[in-house]
């Protein structure tokens, strides 16, 4: 598979790092006990900024269909992403007054956590959703759902079989999709001249000032600020007019956008907040390229300090074991080359995990029930976005004085 170097927004040849992880498998791949001894692809974890556009951009190392084609992650399972979808779709029923007669299209729409919420108030759904064996789980669920992803072409057809949306909702798709003019055209193509269309997307200027560096991995093929967003929207005749900024994966962006393109269009001018975040991120600097330049300095802080840590309790023969397995995980360990040699294994909640190896690093997972028998001495959690949960549940490690390590967004031990 080639590699672009041309900016996937502007066209402009990418020249410039905004920061280089080195190499790393794809950080779903887990591995079973039988695969320890084959070879492992790595690509690289490159990811550049665009001259031009500014649009922090991982090349697309991976294709898409082999990542989301047969994806094992089910929206459902966390029972307050269900919750937030669910506040998500009152809120829009309300402010569009929709009924019977409307309709909600979601791109990659899972196995139906937010369309769920519609089907229960009566409102016809569309689902788009790539992975087929998730698809069927949410046509068993009767929430209607195809299975192909979305592009201008795949959105004409669908608004051509089932009728334009009058809402058309993404949520954490956009930053996962390698093509992002023509995932946007896809959506133009779903929305009638007057609806709207809601995206979710982590916030690159969280992402910087937060140094959330581990929610860099090939699924995610940009980094996105409101103006680089509003850009590839843009291009697709959608303006934004509303901007909600959310906790959620560490701080995220709900854009609101409306068809500028039609005779019928109603889009005005953006909202104040809108204007807000716009400022906020220019504060930042991320309205320049050099703007972006200091974060690949924070990374190797980051590293550095985690290593030294690490060493230190290696050669004071102090035990260390890791807490979950999730994605972010990977690009740590395997960005800052810790195997079994400084983390023993790691624990997750996740019985399908048990038993398997992270990939790349090879560290066991096992049942968090390990945990009490082994005793370690400290306890790295990898999921620091749930740090305050993980270290309440984990209160009886304190018995024989364990203590946690956060490694982001500086080393803590507590
Ligand atoms: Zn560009």
């Amino acid at each position: 598979m080639g590699v672009s170097v041309a900016c996937r927004l502007c066209g402009e040849p990418l020249t410039r790092t905004f920061v280089d992880l080195g190499m790393s498998p794809p950080c779903e791949s887990y591995l079973r006990a039988d695969q320890l001894d084959s070879g492992e692809t790595f690509y690289p974890l490159h990811v550049r900024i665009c001259d031009n556009c500014l649009l922090v951009q991982l090349p697309a190392y991976v294709a898409a269909d082999d990542v989301f084609s047969d994806y094992l992650y089910f929206s459902s399972y966390s029972t307050s992403w269900v919750e937030h979808a669910r506040r998500f779709v009152v809120d829009m029923q309300e402010r569009l007054d929709l009924g019977a007669e409307s309709l909600i299209v979601e791109a990659a729409s899972n196995d139906g956590y937010l369309l769920q919420h519609a089907v229960a108030l009566g409102i016809p759904v569309l689902g788009i959703e790539p992975a087929g064996n998730i698809a069927a789980i949410a046509n068993e669920k009767g929430i209607r759902t195809e299975s192909y992803f979305l592009g201008e072409e795949t959105g004409t057809d669908a608004a051509a079989r089932h009728g334009r949306a009058d809402l058309v909702v993404g949520n954490n798709v956009f930053a996962h999709v390698p093509d992002i003019v023509d995932f946007a055209k896809g959506l133009r193509a779903l929305v009638k001249d007057d609806g709207l269309v809601s995206l979710e997307f982590p916030h690159l200027l969280r992402l910087i000032e937060r140094r959330q560096y581990d929610t860099i991995y090939h699924e995610h093929y940009q980094y996105l600020t409101l103006k680089t967003a509003a850009l590839a929207l843009e291009k697709a005749g959608l303006k934004v007019v509303d901007v909600q900024e959310l906790a959620s994966h560490g701080g995220s962006l709900r854009l609101m956008s409306q068809p500028m393109d039609a005779p019928a269009a109603t889009a005005g001018e953006p909202s104040e907040l809108v204007l807000k975040v716009l400022q906020d991120e220019a504060d930042a600097g991320l309205h320049t390229v050099e703007g972006h330049a200091g974060f690949a300095r924070e990374v190797f802080t980051i590293k550095a300090e985690l290593l030294e840590f690490l060493v230190q309790a290696q050669r004071a023969g102090k035990s260390v074991a890791g807490y979950g397995a999730p994605g972010k995980g990977n690009t740590l360990l395997n960005h800052c080359g810790i195997r079994e040699d400084l983390l023993a294994f790691t624990v997750d909640r996740s019985p399908h995990k048990h038993g398997m190896f992270l990939p790349g690093t090879h560290i066991p997972i096992h049942a968090p029930e390990r945990l009490a028998e082994a005793r370690p001495d400290y306890i790295v959690i990898l999921p620091w976005n749930l740090r305050e949960e993980i270290v309440h549940q984990l209160a009886y490690a304190r018995e024989w004085g364990a203590k946690f390590v956060v490694p982001i967004p500086r080393l803590e031990v507590i």
